[in-house]
């Protein structure tokens, strides 16, 4: 679509295009082993887009068979890393090609807006998928330093069969950060989308087909967590899991392991991020938007989202306008239309929750200053406008627990220890940023800051160069950069004793 595309152009593909709803197991499209479905319902208007295949245990033990058969095949697991290359690079080639029908996919599905939907999303799946093709015929064994009477080889070996679950904040970049380094170190993945949004999930299975990954090497199987997500969980023929979800259902996945093989977990969870905001920060501008953007972005449903802002007192009378100002210019409109910067929330259960949040925040004695309400609702489908509260308490409801939703807390500090106390405050251990023109005070706080990843001066920023993932309830295991591809391999020593 041209960049010039309008709201009619987006809405009239919406109209056309495809929608996938049937499993993808072992090269084809089929229904669920008991024929049952789902309602995939749009966001954007509350209308179905399709029944799809509701698979349960009987499906996952079908498409873990498979995709164990395709690994002891060595058709893909035994591949020439150069081979495996050339297929994940033909995946990122059609992904680029397919950007306007899965990005139009994922907004129908999500009700983010189409532009993050094709300008962001789609375009950092390519990227990923691509980075893992060139990254793995460069990586090395090793040879240990042993003495001369032996050679030792340390192998990396791919583990076997990978289950693959994830959230319906980011569908299809969530499945491709699993999906990029576990495909291209030799596994076979079953991925199982959120009940939320599975579409794009499943037209992926198909390009990678045509890109030529070898049948059960990627099974995608929609259904919900119970139903799809615990039996994988729990299956004892795979070898491990990699989850991206909320820190509730990533403790199940660590039960569901010890109760069956204890299978490797790998666990990206929850956040309650703080944005913090030092008094020698000048361009307090560019902060508060960052700040705004920083938990309005996707409509809130973000990980990493600055949920917390803590602003420094002597700064806070100048910083809050700014903030308010920006907040303000971020609407909510049609997901379809390219000027639509604040989308629908998922679904009505999850409109509900942040509703509810809002109406605590407000109950435990904080400041309503922005928003607060559902908007839209003539249209039949869920949206939330941007709502900010001041004098929030660390210990109130809305500071602790992860909204997932357009909701930012404004909690007021006295000092740079204060700051760093109430960012630490938490069971959670995501992200976070710092606003400051001093370099020492920036890695001063950068490193007292419990985080997987802390921002300086910016917000969300960063590539697939870098790993992303969280310290404490956060989880544990990294995604992106060269460190996801150690994850999804074991080490296998080879020791050699030599004659003289
Ligand atoms: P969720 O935990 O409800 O669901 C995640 C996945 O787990 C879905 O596929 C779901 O079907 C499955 N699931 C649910 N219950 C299950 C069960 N009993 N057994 C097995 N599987 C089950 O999370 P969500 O609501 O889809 O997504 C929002 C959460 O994801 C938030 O907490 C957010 O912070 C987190 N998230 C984290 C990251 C990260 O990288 N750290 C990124 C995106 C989202």
């Amino acid at each position: 679509m041209a960049s010039t595309a309008t709201v009619d152009d987006w809405s009239a593909l919406a109209g056309e295009v495809d929608i996938p709803d049937r499993a993808f197991i072992d090269g084809e499209y089929v229904e669920s082993a008991g024929g049952e479905t789902f309602e995939c319902v749009s966001p954007i208007d509350g209308r179905v887009l399709a029944n799809v295949a509701a698979c349960t245990v009987e499906d996952v033990g079908r498409a873990v068979a498979g995709a164990r058969t395709a690994f002891e095949s060595g058709v893909w697991s035994q591949a020439a890393p150069k081979e495996r290359k050339r297929v994940l690079l033909k995946l990122a080639d059609l992904v680029r090609s397919h950007a306007d029908e899965l990005a139009v996919l994922e907004t129908l599905d999500m009700g983010k807006p189409i532009r993050e939907s094709r300008r962001t999303d789609i375009r950092l799946v390519a990227e990923c998928i691509q980075y893992y093709g060139e990254a793995v015929d460069k990586v090395y064994d090793e040879i240990a330093p042993t003495a001369r009477n032996a050679v030792a080889m340390i192998y990396r070996e791919p583990l076997g069969v990978v289950g693959a679950v994830v959230p319906w904040n980011f569908p299809l970049l969530m499945a491709s950060w699993k999906l990029g380094p576990a495909l291209a170190v030799g596994n076979s993945v079953v991925l199982k989308p959120a009940e939320q949004s599975p579409l794009t999930a499943l037209r992926l299975a198909g390009l990678a087909a045509e890109a030529g990954l070898p049948a059960g090497v990627l099974q995608v199987l929609p259904g919900d967590g119970p139903g799809a997500g615990q039996p994988l969980g729990l299956h004892r023929d795979v070898d491990m899991i990699t989850f991206t979800g909320s820190t509730e259902v990533g403790k199940l996945f660590l039960r569901y392991s010890g109760e069956s093989n204890m299978k490797r977990v790998s666990l990206e969870c929850g956040g309650k991020s703080p944005h913090v905001i030092l008094p020698d920060c000048h361009d307090l501008g560019a902060a508060a938007t960052a700040a705004a953007w920083g938990v309005f972005y996707n409509q809130g449903e973000v990980c990493n989202a600055g949920s917390r802002l803590v602003v420094h007192e002597q700064i806070k009378d100048e910083f809050m306008p700014l903030l308010l100002a920006a907040a303000e210019r971020i609407v909510a409109g049609d997901p379809l239309d390219p000027k639509t910067s604040l989308g629908a929330m998922v679904d009505e259960t999850q409109t509900r929750r942040v509703l509810d949040y809002i109406d605590k925040g407000q109950n435990e004695g904080a400041d309503l200053i922005l928003g607060g309400t559902r908007v839209r609702t003539d249209t039949g489908g869920f949206y939330i406008e941007p709502t900010v509260f001041d004098h929030v308490r660390n210990d109130m409801t809305i500071a602790r627990e992860e909204i997932f939703g357009p909701v930012l807390s404004t909690i007021t500090v006295g000092s740079e220890d204060e700051a760093i106390a109430v960012a630490n405050d938490t069971m959670y251990g995501l992200a976070a940023a710092i606003w400051t023109d001093s370099v020492d005070t920036a890695h001063r706080v950068a490193r007292a800051i419990r985080a997987g990843i802390v921002w300086v001066n910016t917000f969300d920023a960063g590539d697939i160069s870098s790993p992303f993932g969280g310290f404490k309830q956060s989880g544990f295991g990294r995604d992106k950069s060269m460190h996801a591809l150690e994850k999804y391999t074991d080490l296998k020593t080879v020791w050699i004793g030599l004659r003289d």
